[in-house]
């Protein structure tokens, strides 16, 4: 007998686009780690419906790398490139004063800068909290604060999206410090849809499932493979991991005008793997053990 387990189908190719070409034409698009990985792919898919991006990170090679990407992607407007440090408030409104003298105010903003690192809780020092709370929440923070002032200032609407996780809502072990950054985030989307929608400012929050892709950082990889090392598919309920063009085309419709009466809802696009129990519960793993630590030494 055939096997019946297919999973959830495999997306259009990369190229394809739900919404109508020409939908981000005339309108600017600020993606804050944009130069890798998945703000990289939502990115190309804001450039494709014709957007004048702005990418912005610490790395100048990674951007100038992305911006001649970005750039070659049909159907592509202008496409800029901004080093910010988004921990950096003064560095924040800089990028913002720039992409509005070269393409206008953002009309979209999508926060999607992020670090992380799997640890045991004990194991956090000051430091490493520090440096993921400050980049993942007060960083987003930082970015929606600058963009929130400058629409009500000139009494312009906008959108926001917010790239989140899903252990927002579940917490994360071993990824306590992001996992608690993330929850803020998701927060962020919530109180600030009812604050600022009254002006036009609409923000909505999307998660990734696993979407690999070539710029993950190591120890994000090495996690992965600890995991499940030739199965990362079978593992997950869709039968298959995500594409980054999947969250590109979400990002894209979350700030289009087809989804203007959505706002404060974080949308999660990961083949229902948050949603995994098993019948029976799996043998408790400490964290410790999962990622291949000794014994806590204080
Ligand atoms: P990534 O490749 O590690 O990208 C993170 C980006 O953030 C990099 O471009 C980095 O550029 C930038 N960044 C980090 N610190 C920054 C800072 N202080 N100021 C400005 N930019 C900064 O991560 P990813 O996998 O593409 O993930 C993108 C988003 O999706 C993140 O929010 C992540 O939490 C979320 N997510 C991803 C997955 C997944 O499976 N990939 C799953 C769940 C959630 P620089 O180093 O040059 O600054």
């Amino acid at each position: 007998m055939e096997n019946p387990l297919h999973g959830l189908p495999a997306p259009p190719a990369l190229g394809a686009a739900a919404l109508p070409p020409g939908t981000y034409a005339g309108q600017v698009v600020l993606v804050t780690g944009g130069g890798t990985g998945l703000g990289k792919a939502i990115a190309a898919e804001f450039a494709r419906l014709g957007a004048d991006v702005v990418i912005a990170s610490r790395r100048a090679e990674q951007l100038k790398a992305a911006r001649e990407e970005l750039a070659a992607v049909p159907g592509a407007g202008r496409v800029s490139a901004a080093v910010c440090d988004i921990r950096d408030p003064e560095r924040v409104a800089e990028v913002f004063d720039a992409a509005q003298a070269a393409f206008g105010l953002p009309d979209v903003l999508v926060n999607n800068a992020a670090a992380n690192f799997p640890s045991p809780a004990e194991d956090l020092s000051p430091n490493a909290w520090r440096a993921v709370v400050d980049i993942t929440l007060t960083g987003t923070w930082f970015m929606t604060r600058e963009f929130g002032r400058r629409h009500l200032t000139a009494g312009t609407p906008g959108s926001i999206v917010n790239i989140g996780a899903s252990y927002a809502w579940t917490g994360g072990p071993g990824f306590a410090h992001s996992s608690a950054a993330k929850a803020g985030v998701k927060n962020l989307v919530e109180t600030l849809a009812v604050e600022w929608g009254p002006y036009g400012i609409q923000i909505n929050g999307l998660v990734p499932g696993l979407v690999p892709h070539a710029d993950m950082t190591e120890d994000i990889r090495d996690g992965l493979e600890r995991a499940a090392p030739d199965a990362k598919d079978a593992r997950q309920p869709a039968l298959r991991v995500g594409a980054p063009r999947e969250l590109g085309w979400a990002a894209t419709f979350l700030a289009s005008p087809y989804a203007r009466f959505i706002t404060g809802h974080t949308l999660v696009v990961d083949g229902a793997n948050w949603q995994r129990r098993s019948v029976v519960n799996p043998e408790v793993v400490p964290v410790r053990t999962q990622l291949g630590r000794g014994p806590f030494a204080s």
